[in-house]
Order: C-alpha cells, then sequence, then structure tokens
C-alpha cells in the first residue's frame, strides 16, 4: 500500500507536468497585480474544486493573498503549505524564453521558484483524494503573492496562519541535489554613513575631515567582523562618498549584507556594527538597520522534524537528505515563531532567478508521494 504510493504517483508525472506548463503560461510578476490576480483566479478555482474552502484576502499593491482550508473542523492543529504565486520575471519573459524539456528536465520562468512547488502541493491533495486517503486532520494553504519582494504584505498574515499550525511546510525548492533545507542564514542589512567636514582640497585641506577616508576605516573594520567558518558573513556591497573632485567629501556610506546562522550571532554582529567608532578626530559614524529576516535554526526541533520526514520518506522507499542555504524564504519567519517548519519541499532544480532556471521533472511524483505519507502519518 505505502509502496505504492510513490508508483502510483510516478505513473502521473504527465498530469503534473501539464499542471506545472499551465502553471507557468499564467505570468505572475510581483509587481504586476493584474498579471498575478489572474493566476490568483485560477488557483482559487482549482483549489475549490479540490474541496477547499477558501478566503480571499484582498490586497492594493500585490495580487490577493488565498487561505484554502480542508477538514477546517477536524481535530489537531493544521498542516499548513506555504506557497507564493509571484516571480521574478516580467511578463513576456515567457515568449523569449518559452517552456522546454530538455534531459528529464522542465525550463521556464518561475519553473522552480515556485510554480513547480504549487504543482506538488496541488497534485497532493488529488492524490490523496483520489486513492480515498485524504487524512482526518486540518490541512491549510496559504498562498501569498509578495514572497520575491520580501513579503512585507503577506508577513502579517503569514504570521497569523503560523501561529495556529502545528507544521508549516514551505514549498520553495529543494536544493540542486534534492535535499531538503533545514537551515536558512537570517539576514540584516546596514547603511553605516560617516559625516566630517567639506573643505576646499587646494585651499584649505587641513580644515577638511575626510568622511571617504572615515569610511575606508570602518570597511576595513566591518570586513573583519567576517567568521565564515563559523557560517557569518559581513559583506560591504556598496559604497557612495563626495560630490566634487575638488572638495574634501563630508559624507560617505556604506551598505552592508550580513547573514548568520543563529540569532545570537545576529545580535553579537548587530552590537558590533552599531558600536563602530569614528578614527578620525572630529568624523561621525551613523549605522542604520534595514530590513532583516531571523534565520530558519537547525535546532532541536528541527532536527526531531527532519528525522521524522526522513523516517516518513523510507516508508515508501524513498531516501530524504538535509542540506541549508545562504538565502531566505517565508520559512525564517514561521520557524522564527517556533512553529515546526520543513522548507525546500519543492521540486528539485536549478538556476533560481536565472535564465537557465528548471525543474528536474522526476522529483515531481516523488515529492508528492513524500508529502501525501507525510499528511497521513505526521505526528506532532
Ligand atoms: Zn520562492
Amino acid at each position: 500500500m505505502a509502496e505504492d504510493l510513490l508508483a502510483y504517483c510516478r505513473e502521473r508525472t504527465d498530469e503534473m507536468v501539464d499542471l506545472l506548463k499551465t502553471l507557468i503560461a499564467f505570468e505572475s510578476f510581483s509587481s504586476d497585480k493584474a498579471a498575478v490576480d489572474r493566476l490568483v483566479d485560477e488557483m482559487a478555482g482549482r483549489l475549490e474544486a479540490l474541496g477547499a474552502v477558501v478566503d480571499r484576502y484582498p490586497e492594493k499593491q500585490v495580487g490577493d493573498i488565498l487561505l484554502a482550508k480542508w477538514n477546517p473542523d477536524a481535530p489537531g492543529k493544521p498542516i499548513t503549505f506555504l506557497v507564493h504565486l509571484d516571480t521574478v520575471w516580467p511578463v513576456g519573459t515567457l515568449a523569449e524564453r518559452p517552456i522546454r524539456i530538455e534531459n528529464g528536465r522542465l525550463y521556464g520562468p518561475g519553473a522552480i521558484d515556485m510554480k513547480a512547488g504549487v504543482t506538488i502541493m496541488l497534485s497532493t491533495i488529488k492524490v490523496l483524494r483520489e486513492r480515498g486517503e485524504f487524512p482526518n486532520r486540518p490541512i491549510w494553504a496559504l498562498v501569498t503573492t509578495d514572497e520575491e519582494i520580501g513579503s512585507r504584505y503577506s508577513e502579517g498574515l503569514i504570521r497569523k496562519v503560523a501561529a495556529q499550525s502545528g507544521l508549516c511546510l514551505v514549498m520553495e525548492p529543494a536544493t540542486p541535489e534534492g535535499a531538503l533545507k533545514t537551515w536558512r542564514k537570517g539576514i540584516a542589512n546596514f547603511v553605516v554613513r560617516t559625516v566630517g567636514r567639506a573643505s576646499h582640497a587646494g585651499g584649505a585641506p587641513e580644515a577638511g575631515i575626510n568622511a571617504v577616508v572615515e569610511l575606508a576605516h570602518q570597511i576595513i573594520r566591518l570586513n573583519e567582523m567576517n567568521d565564515l567558518r563559523n557560517g557569518t558573513s559581513v559583506s560591504v556591497t556598496m559604497v557612495k562618498g563626495g560630490h566634487t573632485n575638488n572638495v574634501i567629501p563630508d559624507s560617505a556610506e556604506a551598505f552592508v549584507d550580513v547573514r548568520f546562522l543563529t540569532a545570537e550571532a545576529g545580535e553579537r554582529i548587530r552590537a558590533a556594527i552599531e558600536g563602530l567608532q569614528p578614527v578620525l578626530p572630529g568624523a561621525k559614524v551613523i549605522v542604520e538597520g534595514r530590513e532583516s529576516r531571523t534565520p530558519l535554526e537547525r535546532d532541536e526541533k528541527m532536527r526531531r522534524a527532519f528525522a521524522q520526514v526522513q523516517r516518513i520518506g523510507e516508508s515508501i522507499g524513498l531516501e530524504v537528505h538535509e542540506a541549508g542555504s545562504g538565502g531566505g524564504s517565508d520559512g525564517n519567519i514561521t520557524a522564527s515563531m517556533g512553529v515546526t517548519t520543513l522548507d525546500g519541499m519543492g521540486a528539485t532544480g536549478e538556476g533560481l532567478h536565472a535564465v537557465h532556471e528548471n525543474v528536474l521533472i522526476s522529483s515531481l511524483p516523488e515529492k508528492v508521494a513524500l508529502i501525501a505519507a507525510l499528511l497521513k502519518q505526521w505526528e506532532m
């Protein structure tokens, strides 16, 4: 019974590929609300056809958000799928780069990130219904439209839904090797500004305080904060300073991208950056923190959750591996709330946000079988 689940899903690979092509054909660039809403309409119809009760949350700047529920009154906390419909590709990309299949991989804009994840979610529900194995537990799907622009419109709802959930399944792609993501780094962005005093570079250089030189000192210090061995990176990514060639500059700024594995490491670096002191007499250093994501930590809860997925995989004849990512996802939000989160539950593929973006087709039925088994077997 359990083993034939995988075979059953593999026999339906063509159906999954057709669904993936259909979803890609609805181009859905994050900031193109009209285009994204066309896919939202399509999704709402598909979710309802699969037996869900669907609530729609209107949005002004981005596509509307959907919350679908199966078995809302069944006992226990829901298992919640997190998917996003938006992509980084403007309408018209598909005409330039049509869908193609080569060597068992499907290429197309948004294919791996994350139309394939949406395909897997819809196919999992369908398979469980067809087989009469739909578990008697609440299953939810939060369908957002702004993940690629930092989830700033959906974050409130993500938090609200996650707070009620027992497990979040983030349908972002697996690693290129097919592993789940049991850690994701936290991200913090800073702007370090230096302020000096302007003066004519020829007439009175001694009267100036050079903000660019001050910034150079700070950049070296920032660079010394790197601790790559422990997963902390501090990268100065952009600098600006001065405005005229013959004037000692009175202002300069550096943009800093910081990544870290634990909230504690993030706090340490934040304190160090905010504590930067000026080197030149009379200069000032002003630090401003920008957006950030807390890390998805490979903590005890994560280790237990992964061990359970591995056992469930074994029960249907699939080996499940784990790895991590330096990039963030909505899983960073849910995990930081203490909600058990499994990330990288989407397809295997390559080239997120790149022109060679592709999906390994054989990973579609495998993930459908794994998640179908998980929905049946998961113990909170
Ligand atoms: Zn994504």
